[in-house]
């Protein structure tokens, strides 16, 4: 089996796909380890925002998004116990993909992998990456595969880490490993059928210790997902003794939100309430090693936002493009050029992406405490167009990455390997 690489990039997931599809097609070798099967579900809100859609495109499951996706999101509502306030939700300075849409990760996760494998990735699925060793320019990554249990090393110029924010890599566990604390945000999401929630409408649910959000996505499922604090949940845990953790949170929410009450009137769950975290938001671009990251395991943001698929896909191609600016064969393994690089694309990050962190931090901690959340509420109700401007200032529109610039890099590539023969 093949072992070397241009490029091992860990998690297949938004980013890590996206990573891998931009880098194969513009003549680089990747491996792409997921440790997971797929189709596989995941605690997501699975709405991706409107600025996303051109970069899907570009990926080359645009037609097929299109087509399996849930109905156009326009309208924002923001839910907390009897009070409703809805809004328009802004729409994208985009001709053809003006509104965002939901769509379950079982099928996105699914079609951007398999994307991958098209562009020529070597997808390792279910492999897991074990142990890394090395630095920038020489890279040994450990896989083993999930069913099997063969055990390989892969070697590598650049590593990229994709592997998301709820686990930390086998390495890096012993020190990251910290006590349960009240604080913690564990996640939470559940499907249901005939929902009674309109098209088009984006609710955003805020309750005592935790935030959540309901969409309607393909197939005519809605979502429902949410984050709840430690404390929140093991104190609900308690006063309902015999039920499952995801059981408490759907009586909790349907207690505390009349919204999600009416929505779930009659509707029917399908499938297990599925759990997560806990969440780690912040930023991690940087943790003492000189892998590049992406998606999630660059920085987290709180999802009251819904924004971590636009920071997995964009982070990707923010990176990406920087590679890309060296031709395969070009002495991808140079440490200087990495550490630069990995300089550049930090900032890039900050830029992009700091400022939509703490704006769904400042909003999290709001939604989640009553008595802070009041007068927030009240100015809502007063000014219900606030929540379109929250949705601009929180990035549903914006995309930083530029999808021509990989086109452009990929025509050059191309050009360059015939020019090669290769
Ligand atoms: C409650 C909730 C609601 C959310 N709602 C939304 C929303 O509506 N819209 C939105 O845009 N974002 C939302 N998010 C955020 C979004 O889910 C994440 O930001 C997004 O999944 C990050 O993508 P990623 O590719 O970085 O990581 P992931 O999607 O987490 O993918 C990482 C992949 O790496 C794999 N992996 C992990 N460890 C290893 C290993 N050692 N070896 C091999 N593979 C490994 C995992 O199996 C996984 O498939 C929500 C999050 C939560 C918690």
């Amino acid at each position: 089996m093949r072992t070397k690489f241009d490029t091992v990039i860990i998690g297949g997931g938004p980013a890590g796909s996206s990573a891998a599809i931009l880098l194969a097609r513009a003549g680089w070798s990747v491996a792409l380890i997921e440790k997971q099967d797929f189709p596989r579900r995941k605690v997501c809100g699975e709405c991706i925002a409107a600025s996303n859609l051109p970069l899907l495109e570009a990926l080359g499951i645009g037609a097929l998004f299109a087509q399996a996706a849930g109905p156009a999101l326009q309208q924002v509502a923001l839910m907390h116990g009897a009070h409703k306030v809805v809004a328009a939700l802004p729409a994208a300075p985009h001709e053809h993909y003006p509104w965002g849409r939901a769509l379950g990760r079982e099928t996105l996760d699914t079609l951007l992998i398999t994307q991958a494998r098209l562009a020529g990735v070597h997808v390792m699925q279910p492999w897991s990456a074990t142990h890394v060793k090395g630095t920038a320019g020489n890279w040994r990554c450990d896989v083993r595969a999930t069913d099997a249990g063969t055990v390989l090393t892969l070697r590598a110029a650049v590593l990229i880490d994709a592997h998301g924010s709820w686990q930390a890599l086998p390495d890096a566990r012993a020190g990251r490993s910290r006590d349960h604390r009240a604080s913690d945000l564990l996640a939470f999401k559940a499907n249901f059928r005939q929902a009674r929630l309109p098209e088009g409408l984006l609710p955003v649910l805020a309750f005592r210790g935790g935030y959540g959000g309901m969409v309607r996505a393909d197939g005519g499922v809605t979502t429902l997902a949410c984050c709840i604090r430690r404390d929140q949940l093991e104190a609900s845990r308690r006063t309902a003794p015999g039920l499952s953790a995801g059981e408490v949170i759907e009586a909790l929410l349907q207690e505390q939100c009349d919204g999600v009450r009416a929505v779930l009137q009659g509707a029917r769950r399908e499938g297990a309430w599925l759990a997560a975290g806990p969440l780690d938001p912040g930023i991690h671009l940087s943790r003492g090693d000189a892998m590049f990251r992406i998606g999630n395991a660059a920085g987290e943001a709180h999802p009251i936002l819904g924004e971590g698929m636009s920071m997995a896909l964009q982070s990707a191609w923010l990176l990406c493009v920087q590679l890309l600016a060296r031709a395969p064969g070009q002495g991808l393994s140079d440490p200087a050029w990495q550490r630069e690089l990995a300089r550049v694309y930090a900032a890039q990050w900050r830029v992009a992406f700091a400022a939509r962190l703490r704006f769904a931090a400042v909003l999290a901690h709001l939604a989640m405490r009553p008595r802070l959340f009041k007068p927030v509420l009240a100015l809502l109700q007063r000014w219900p167009t606030l929540l379109t401007r929250a949705a601009v200032w929180g990035g549903k529109t914006r995309c930083t990455a530029d999808p021509a610039a990989i086109a452009i890099q990929n025509t050059f590539c191309d050009h360059a390997m015939r020019q090669q023969g290769t």
